[in-house]
């Protein structure tokens, strides 16, 4: 993309992002936006994400929207007959039905949806090319192939960050957006070297994936609508579907849990998502009705998650001048879709109290913290209730697994999710640097 000529703010420090993920690549456009550089450094050779589909909530939705992005994100979304017309008006994803998985597959529930709870489905790779077009290069510098290992803090006060490659690179300030298994969460959270990162635990589910396109499963006898969000509640197991591609491909996660056993640390395999035999995969939803053996029997080669996240979830997403965003600092079961959208959240708010014009190397330590005091509360938040969407969705709820518990449980499930006010965020974090004296009001 051409340079937008916006001018560098001159802040008297300088900032890199460890990830070009969806939240690495969100927060480095908004500070663009704000006429902040960056160094970007992504470990793989491009930009990339697995071939399935995400959700957007309205909550992203809105950030999005504020940071110009929405636009360029909804055309690749196409995921309803609302598709983008380069109007600016978004193709939208509609709130969950909730739809038995046995036969006869009745919908309990229909989650209610106000005028502007839109979000987005789209596929993930394309969610990552609309924010690629929109990377300034007078502004971010990209760096490919550079797996950050460990982060130094120098006698200087500055940061140094040791690539894979044996190169380095030194900095002022560090944001980790490394994802799951992030480097730069062992830095804030002081493991030493060598040490298990034991906040990482095994959920105890396990998700397969798949895509299959929608004339595919009409043409293998399915009635469903496919056109819609659709969980397909059970016993210890549940699938989510929404179609994405201009409504042509179902994106399918089949979810499975093992509730006799704890949440725990499990270790820390390479392989973590691999490819099974759909024998597999068809024997753990034996059972399950006409529809669910349709759309499995459609994923030809599926994908098993083994599902890790930080459970319980860590309180400390900043250490000095390096702080977290994304899943590197809340991992999360996926069970609201909601995952993405609080990184997308934390990208903005990190974005706008650097961009404070107040902002400057002698109190970003401050600001980092005001961050940290206003996003942990989030995505804890966030954590625990895509936990507890999981739990209601297989029969676990605290309301029980009768169809009056389920759709009790289910009721206020996005509430806080998809209401929360940003802007009263950035109130308070600003408020609490006037407190401690690094803002002037
Ligand atoms: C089954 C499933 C379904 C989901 N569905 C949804 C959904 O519908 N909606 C939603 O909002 N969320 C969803 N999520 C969650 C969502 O996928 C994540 O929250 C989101 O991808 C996190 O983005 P991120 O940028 O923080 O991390 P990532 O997407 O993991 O990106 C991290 C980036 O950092 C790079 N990297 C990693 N380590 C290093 C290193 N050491 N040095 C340099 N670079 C590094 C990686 O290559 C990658 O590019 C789902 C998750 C799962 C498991």
């Amino acid at each position: 993309m051409a340079s937008n000529n916006v001018q560098p703010t001159g802040k008297d420090f300088s900032l890199a992002i460890v990830g070009g993920g969806i939240c690495g690549l969100t927060l480095a456009i908004a500070l663009a936006k704000a006429g902040i550089p960056s160094n970007v450094f992504e470990a793989a050779h491009k930009y990339g994400e697995i071939g399935a589909g995400i959700g957007v909530g309205c909550n992203a939705v809105r950030v999005l929207e504020e940071l110009g992005l929405a636009r360029d994100v909804a055309a690749k979304s196409e995921s309803s007959s609302d598709s983008a017309d380069g109007s600016g008006h978004h193709a939208a994803m509609k709130s969950f039905k909730f739809v038995r998985g046995e036969a006869p597959h009745e919908i309990i529930f229909d989650y209610p949806e106000g005028p502007t709870d839109e979000g987005l489905g789209l596929h993930r790779a394309s969610f990552l090319e609309a924010l690629a077009g929109n990377i300034d290069r007078s502004m971010i510098t990209e760096h490919f192939k550079k797996r950050c290992t460990s982060i130094q803090k120098m006698g200087s006060g500055r940061t140094l960050l040791v690539f894979s490659d044996g190169t380095t690179h030194e900095t002022d300030v560090v944001i980790g957006a490394d994802g799951l298994k992030s480097t730069v969460r062992r830095f804030v959270l002081g493991l030493p070297e060598g040490a298990r990162d034991e906040s990482l635990v095994f959920t105890r589910t396990a998700a397969y994936r798949g895509l299959v396109p929608i004339e595919e499963l009409k043409a293998a006898g399915a009635k469903t609508d496919f056109l819609q969000s659709l969980c397909w509640f059970g016993e210890d197991k549940h699938l989510i579907t929404f179609p994405i591609r201009d409504n042509k491909i179902l994106n399918i996660v089949a979810f499975t849990t093992d509730f006799s056993r704890p949440m725990e640390y499990e270790g820390n395999p390479q392989e973590w998502v691999k490819d099974v035999p759909q024998a597999e995969m068809l024997k753990d939803f034996e059972g399950w009705g006409p529809e669910v053996q349709a759309m499995l029997n459609g994923i030809k080669n599926p994908s098993k998650w083994s599902i890790h996240a930080l459970y319980p979830t860590i309180d400390k997403y900043v250490a000095g001048k390096v702080a977290l965003i994304g899943d590197a600092a809340h991992a999360t079961l996926p069970h609201l879709g909601g995952g993405a959208g609080c990184g997308i959240e934390d990208a903005y708010v990190l974005a706008r109290l650097l961009a404070n014009p107040q902002t400057n190397a002698a109190n970003v330590e401050a600001v980092l913290e005001a961050y940290q005091t206003v996003r942990v509360p989030r995505g804890s938040y966030t954590a625990n209730q895509s936990k507890f969407a999981g739990d209601a969705y297989e029969g676990h709820g605290p309301s029980g697994p009768t169809d009056e518990g389920r759709m009790k449980d289910f009721s206020k499930l996005w509430e806080e999710i998809w209401r929360h006010d940003l802007r009263q965020e950035l109130r308070v974090a600003e408020g609490a640097l006037i407190a401690r004296g690094a803002f002037t009001s």
